[in-house]
């Protein structure tokens, strides 16, 4: 059996749900052990369990050490299983983070399936819902599946009770993607939402893009998404549609944290990448890693690799034998699966 180490690396979250997404799709049981053990709060959180049992579910799996607070687990998976599945997770638990632990493996499922996620749509930390139905999923579906997402209501931290649906149609095997170039730039638009809070944090917001970026009038746009949410919450959203990919950078509004200060965190990530030129951000270079290796072929330029990415790369290393090759450095790399390596080079 193949055992991860939990602490190495980045030492999250995310390597726990990558191998529960590669043990998935490839069959192959893990143990994983020390389970964020360099962590303020080690071992396994409510957040982590949801996506422990949203893999049992999907993949008809049996685990040992499914507890709060367990600093490892045993997962043994069967037979991948297509539906409906519905999923809440405890308050304002993210559900993007639930996406990325079972959605690989419905891509190439048997048949269609229908995830329902309630929680956090909007969570600091993870992916946003609007960075999966605009920038990642897009690019899945180049990749031969169909997948549909709805967001029904936003929900934010702490308060939750958002909810969201994927319809996954999949197809027989991942194709290749290849995304070495940005191309030309064709739109902008940055939004903040804001959901029972002034609507000034918005304005606030849109003028630090304004300043900063430049982005005009017709660019940016106030959401009051007031009837919907169950708390409040803000959310400010860049995103940046080029011809070859839209990215999508988000800044979280925090008590405590100033609307200009919340804008400067998505306004910098925005702004690296449009400097670097290359088509995919440290966010969106994570997401890829996944579907490409399991693709066995295809590539992406990248802002350099965080050491989030490598980590996950080394557990995605672990589990299948894609040749990935990591060229180049600085705010341009080049991520090559399989055979592209050489065609790229
Ligand atoms: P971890 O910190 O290990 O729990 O992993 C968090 C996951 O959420 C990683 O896959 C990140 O790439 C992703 N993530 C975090 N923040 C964002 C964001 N603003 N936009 C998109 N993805 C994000």
């Amino acid at each position: 059996m193949l055992t991860i180490d939990g602490s190495q690396g980045e030492g999250g979250g995310q390597i726990l749900r990558t191998a529960l997404a590669l043990s998935l799709v490839t069959g192959a049981p893990f143990r994983i052990e020390k389970i964020r053990a360099r962590r303020a709060r080690p071992g396994l959180l409510r957040q982590h369990l949801t996506a422990v049992s949203a893999a049992v579910a999907v993949g008809g799996a049996e685990v040992e050490g499914a507890t709060l607070g367990s600093p490892s687990l045993v997962f043994r998976p069967g037979a991948v299983k297509p539906g409906e599945y519905r999923f809440a997770i405890g308050t304002a638990g993210s559900t993007g983070l639930v996406v990325q632990t079972v959605l690989p493996a419905l891509l190439t499922a048997a048949g269609p399936s229908t995830l329902t996620l309630e929680g956090g749509t909007h969570n600091p930390g993870a992916p946003p819902f609007d960075f999966l139905a605009r920038a990642f999923l897009p690019l899945v579906e180049r990749m031969g599946p169909r997948v549909e997402a709805v967001l029904d209501r936003p929900g934010f931290y702490p308060a939750g009770g958002g909810q969201c649906a994927f319809r996954v149609m999949p197809a027989a095997r991942l194709a290749p993607l290849d995304l070495r170039e940005r191309g030309a730039i064709r739109r902008r638009r940055a939004r903040a939402l804001v959901a029972r809070l002034p609507r000034q944090i918005a304005d606030r917001e849109l003028a630090v893009v304004r300043a900063r970026l430049g982005w005009s009038e017709e660019e940016l746009e106030v959401v009051v998404v007031d009837g919907s949410a169950r708390g409040p919450g803000n959310v400010l959203l860049l995103e940046v549609e080029s011809e070859h990919v839209t990215e999508l950078f988000s800044g979280f509004g925090q008590v405590g944290v100033r609307a200009e200060a919340v804008a400067e965190q998505a306004v910098e990530q925005a702004r690296r990448y449009l400097a670097a030129g290359v088509p995919v951000g440290p966010h969106l270079a994570d997401q890829l890693l996944v579907p490409l290796a399991l693709a066995g072929g295809g590539a992406f330029r990248t802002i350099g690799l965080s050491s989030h990415s490598r980590t996950n790369l080394d557990v995605i290393r672990a589990f299948l034998s894609t040749r990935i090759a990591v060229i180049g450095a600085g705010d341009d790399v080049l991520l090559a699966f399989g055979g592209a390596a050489a065609a790229g080079s």
